[in-house]
Formats: structure tokens, C-alpha cells, sequence
């Protein structure tokens, strides 16, 4: 047995982050991932991090000047309004400069310059090709993990584990193996699906844009993209459907789903730019709240967070918020209170940081279920509605609602009177 250990399961950017918060309490911390992180892991995985401004300043407080080191290494700073082309179902949004930034980098590229950072500290390990697949536990204690690493079976022990294992993850099994029985999740499945690819940049097209998007929108607007300019030289293509319209991961279905955007830039890329990745789809991207802290007899020696703990629907943008705010809700209370004894602070921390990205994400899919929404829901998705319609329009609302979804601001400033009004009377119809 170990004393003053951690052990965290996932290297994905919750486990990443999570890691290094530990690093400062443990005298050992241990990272165990599934995949093999040999040389270019997930250099070609067609997925991007659009780091918003909150999750700049939990990391930038982890590891100082990392933002700089990631642009160094081809991540592309972008105004969300100068840099941003966006298309909503009622129009164009304005381009104008509003000082709200995001830095888009491939998955691989952030997680690399994570890890990098992580080796420079002695007290933190990575074990990679383990696939954990129970917990070790004593007496309502967790006190490690088991699995194999290839055909050999794997155990370790720690004073504390910490599940990042990410959207898939199989915790609730794996509690129920010793009794601890978790509520049902909360799911919303507004049934969206993905179909990405990265390119290399094409300047022949002369774009004047960073990201690019075409917003889906319950009940009109099934079919969206959102384009990003990543690691220097790439573009990542991501086409997007919502209830249940799965863009195709062939080329020529790739191609023509692009083809029925408004957004014409992205069939364009599509056309005259070099593919250096497979086209990979996901579907079911549904959102899961597991309720952890509701469970009432969670082991002390164990700790969820990131997509483990709620998974969002990626497309909205905020699983990354969610999972930075969770490792600095993990640093700040551990250092009052000691969270391998005291699970529940933690996961109640999880749970309030995770209500408004939770509104924010599955209002959206709500409108795509048939049964009859609460009657709160369907005020919210109205005026949701008005405006969006308004964004067009009203550069008070498009850069209200940009603050609002970055989670710079809290959405009741979408309430001000400004805003209200201006939504209210010019976010009634829908424009070309
Ligand atoms: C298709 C798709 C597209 C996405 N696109 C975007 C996007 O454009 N922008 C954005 O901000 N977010 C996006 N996301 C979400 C984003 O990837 C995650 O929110 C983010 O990576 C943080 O999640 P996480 O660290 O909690 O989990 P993950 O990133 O999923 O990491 C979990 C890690 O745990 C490992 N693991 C899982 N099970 C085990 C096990 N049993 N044993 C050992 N290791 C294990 C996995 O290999 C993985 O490395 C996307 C997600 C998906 C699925």
C-alpha cells in the first residue's frame, strides 16, 4: 500500500488539469491513461479545444505563459467578433471587433502542451495502455485501481482516485460492483451528431474569417457546421446535425451535406483543400448529469470530474468550461478541506458549477424531443429564440449573448433592459 499518492484515470484535458492540481498536495501523483501516448498522439484526430477566456485564466493559474507556448506551436488567437463568421437561421451575425477571445488548437496540440508542462514535474507520472476496469476498495474506502495493460492485469494503489475517464466512462458500474448505487442520470438527447475532418489551409481561398460556424437550431435548423482554424496551418471541418440528421463520414456525403449549408465557405474548403485526416463521426452526443453528489453513500478515496461526472453536448462549446472549472474548484477546496475524506464537498461544487452550462447546453436540445417541455423551459427557449433572431440585427445582443455563452457573464444580463427590449422587437420573424 501507498500513503501520499494520487492516482487519476484519464489523460483527457480534465485529467490533465486535474493532475496537475494534485501535483501540489500529493507527494505522488499517477496518470493512467488507455491509449498508447506515443509520438504524434492525436496529432490527427479531427478534434479541436476552443479555449474560452475562463478556461485561459484556470490554466494560465496551473502553468504560467502556456497560452503563449500553445500559439507558439500554431494555436490561432480569434475575436469572437471580427474573427468569427457566423451564421444563425435568421441571418449573418455582425463582424465587429468585441474584445472576447478564444484560442483554438487541435485536441492533440492542447493536450500535448499539457503533458509537456506535467513532465517538468517530478512528482507526476504517466502510465500509459492501461485500461482500468474496477476500483480497489476497503470498507467504504476506494484504495486504488485494477485492469490490464495489454494481456497483463494491472492494480495500483492510492490515497486518493480520481476518475477523469471522460463520457464513456464506466463508473456507475463499477461502484455498483461494491453497493454504492447512483441515481439515474439525467440525460437530454437532442439526438446530434458529428462528422469531422482536418485540412490543410488553403490561402487561395482568401477567407477573412478564423472560425466559421452555421448554429442548428430547434425546430428549423437540423443541419450546422462550425470550421476552425487550428494549429497553424490546419482547418478542422466539423458538420454537424441535430435530431437525428447523422452527417456522413463518406466523401461524396460529406461533401454534399456542406453543400446544403448556407454557409458556403465550408463546401468550398471542402472542394480545394487537402485532407490530412480520415473523416471520423460521432453520433448520440447526447448530455449526462450522473448526479454524483446525490449518492449518499460515496466511498471516501474517490473523486469524478469532467465529462465523468456531467458530459455536455460537445457542440454547444462549454465541456471544457465545465471541466476547468471543476480543477479549480478541486484546487480551492483542497485546500481546506481534505476531499479524499470528504467526497461530497467536491461533488457538490461539480454540481453548481455544472447548472448553468448545463441550461445553456440541453435548452438547445430540448427543442428537438417531442415531449411537452416544462412551462420555465419553454419561456426560456422563447426568448432564446428572439434572440438569436435579434443577433443579426443588434450588435448590443450579438455581443451580449457572446459574453453570456463564453460564461464571461451570467445570462441574466441577458435580461437587461437594453437587450429585452431590442429582442423583443427585432427578434420577432425570421429574415433570410
Ligand atoms: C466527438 C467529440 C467532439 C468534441 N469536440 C469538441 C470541441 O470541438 N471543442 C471542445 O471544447 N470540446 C469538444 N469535445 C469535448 C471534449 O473533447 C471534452 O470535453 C474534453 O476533452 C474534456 O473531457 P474529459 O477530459 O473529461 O474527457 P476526455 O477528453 O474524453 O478524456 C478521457 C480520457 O480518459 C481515457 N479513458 C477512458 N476510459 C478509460 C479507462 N477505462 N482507463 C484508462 N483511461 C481511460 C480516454 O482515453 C481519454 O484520454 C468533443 C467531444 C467529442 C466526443
Amino acid at each position: 500500500m501507498y500513503s501520499d499518492r494520487a492516482l487519476v484515470i484519464g489523460a483527457g484535458f480534465a485529467g490533465l488539469l486535474a493532475a496537475r492540481v494534485l501535483a501540489e498536495s500529493y507527494g505522488d501523483v499517477v496518470l493512467v491513461e488507455r491509449e498508447v501516448i506515443g509520438p504524434g498522439f492525436r496529432a490527427d484526430l479531427p478534434q479541436a479545444h476552443l479555449l474560452s477566456a475562463p478556461v485561459m485564466g484556470v490554466v494560465e493559474a496551473l502553468f504560467p505563459r502556456l497560452g503563449l507556448e500553445w500559439e507558439d506551436a500554431g494555436a490561432v488567437r480569434a475575436d469572437l467578433g471580427s474573427d468569427l463568421l457566423v451564421r444563425l437561421p435568421g441571418g449573418w451575425a455582425p463582424r465587429e471587433h468585441i474584445g472576447v477571445e478564444v484560442l483554438a488548437a487541435s485536441r492533440g496540440a492542447v493536450e500535448l502542451g499539457i503533458r509537456r508542462r506535467l513532465g517538468r514535474l517530478a512528482n507526476v507520472s504517466v502510465v500509459d495502455g492501461v485500461v482500468v476496469d474496477g476500483l480497489l476498495h476497503d470498507r467504504g474506502t476506494v484504495t486504488g485501481v485494477r485492469g490490464w495493460r495489454g494481456d497483463r492485469p494491472f492494480t495500483d494503489y492510492a490515497d486518493l482516485v480520481v476518475d477523469a475517464s471522460g463520457r464513456d466512462g464506466k463508473l456507475v458500474s463499477w461502484l455498483a460492483e461494491f453497493g454504492v448505487r447512483c441515481p439515474a442520470p439525467v440525460i437530454v438527447n437532442g439526438r446530434v451528431a458529428v462528422a469531422s475532418r482536418l485540412y490543410e489551409v488553403n490561402r487561395d481561398l482568401g477567407l477573412d474569417w478564423k472560425i466559421a460556424c452555421e448554429v442548428t437550431r430547434a425546430p428549423l435548423a437540423r443541419r450546422g457546421a462550425v470550421v476552425s482554424s487550428v494549429d497553424g496551418l490546419r482547418w478542422l471541418v466539423t458538420l454537424v446535425g441535430a435530431d437525428g440528421d447523422v452527417p456522413p463520414v463518406d466523401e461524396d456525403g460529406f461533401l454534399d451535406f456542406a453543400t446544403s449549408l448556407r454557409c458556403q465557405e465550408v463546401a468550398e474548403i471542402i472542394k480545394t483543400a487537402a485532407p490530412v485526416s480520415e473523416i471520423r463521426g460521432a453520433s448520440n452526443l447526447r448530455s449526462r448529469s450522473n448526479r454524483f453528489h446525490q449518492v449518499t453513500d460515496w466511498p471516501r478515496g474517490l473523486l469524478a470530474l469532467g465529462n465523468s461526472a456531467v458530459s455536455l453536448n460537445p457542440v454547444r462549446g462549454h465541456a471544457l468550461t465545465l471541466a476547468a472549472v471543476n480543477c479549480a474548484d478541486l484546487r480551492a477546496l483542497g485546500r481546506e478541506h481534505d476531499l479524499a475524506q470528504e467526497p461530497p464537498v467536491f461533488h457538490r461544487a461539480v454540481a453548481r458549477a455544472a447548472r448553468i452550462p448545463w441550461q445553456a447546453t440541453t435548452s438547445a436540445d430540448l427543442g428537438w424531443q417531442s415531449k411537452k417541455l416544462p412551462a420555465r423551459t419553454r419561456v426560456a427557449r422563447w426568448y432564446a429564440d428572439r434572440l438569436v433572431r435579434a443577433v443579426p440585427e443588434s450588435r448590443r445582443v450579438h455581443r451580449a449573448s457572446v459574453r453570456v455563452a463564453q460564461m464571461l457573464d451570467h445570462p441574466v444580463r441577458l435580461l437587461r433592459p437594453g437587450v429585452l427590449v431590442t429582442a423583443l422587437t427585432r427578434g420577432r420573424s425570421d429574415q433570410a
